[in-house]
C-alpha cells in the first residue's frame, strides 16, 4: 500500500490577492504608520507633569484630553465602564501615587452613562447564562451625582493612598460639553 504525503490543499481563501474589506483595526494599523511619520519623542518620563491622575467613564464620547485642556505626558488616564472606583482602579491610583509621583486625582461621570440603564440584575441574567457568577460588582448607579461622592469616598478613605487632600468630582455634560462640579 502507498501513502500518499499529506499535501495542503488550495483553497480559495488562501489566495491573497483576494480583495478583503479592512476591519476597524486594520485601520488603526494603517493610521499609526501616518502617525509614527510626524511624531516626536519629547523626552518625557512616565511621571505626569500635571501629577494628576484622572479616573473617567470609558464612554466614547469623552475626549478627556480636548475637556480638560490636557498634553501628551500631563495626566496618568484610568477608564473604565462608569468612571467607577473599584479595586483595580485604586491598584492603578496607588502606583500612580507611589510609583509615579501623582497628588490629585479627578473623577469624572457623565450624563446619558450607559450604566444609569443597569442594576445588579446584570450579574444575576450573566449568571444563569452562563452558569458563573461573575466576580466584580456591575456598579450600576441610579444617582449620578450620588455616584461621583461615593467615588470621591472611595479613594479618600483608601488605606493605600498618600495623597488624598485633592480628591475632585465632577459630571460631564455630553450635550453641552460642561463639567459641573460634584460637592
Ligand atoms: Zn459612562
Amino acid at each position: 500500500m502507498t501513502v500518499t504525503p499529506d499535501r495542503p490543499t488550495p483553497t480559495a481563501a488562501a489566495d491573497s490577492t483576494t480583495p478583503t474589506t479592512p476591519t476597524v483595526i486594520d485601520r488603526f494599523v494603517a493610521s499609526n504608520r501616518e502617525y509614527a511619520v510626524t511624531f516626536r519623542d519629547g523626552g518625557m518620563d512616565a511621571r505626569p507633569v500635571q501629577k494628576i491622575a484622572v479616573v473617567a467613564c470609558m464612554d466614547a464620547r469623552l475626549d478627556l484630553f480636548a475637556a480638560l485642556g490636557l498634553e501628551l505626558g500631563d495626566a496618568h488616564v484610568i477608564r473604565n465602564a462608569g468612571g467607577v472606583v473599584t479595586d483595580d482602579t485604586i491598584r492603578s491610583l496607588t502606583i500612580s501615587q507611589r510609583a509615579l509621583g501623582t497628588r490629585s486625582v479627578a473623577l469624572i461621570h457623565h450624563t446619558g452613562c450607559g450604566l444609569l440603564g443597569l442594576t445588579e440584575d446584570f450579574r444575576r441574567e450573566l449568571e444563569l447564562e452562563v452558569g458563573q457568577r461573575p466576580q466584580w460588582a456591575v456598579e450600576a448607579f441610579v444617582d449620578l451625582d450620588g455616584d461621583v461622592r461615593q467615588s470621591m469616598q472611595r479613594v479618600r478613605t483608601s488605606p493605600f493612598l498618600p495623597h488624598t487632600d485633592d480628591v475632585r468630582g465632577f459630571v460631564f455634560d455630553v450635550h453641552t460639553g460642561l463639567l459641573r462640579e460634584i460637592d
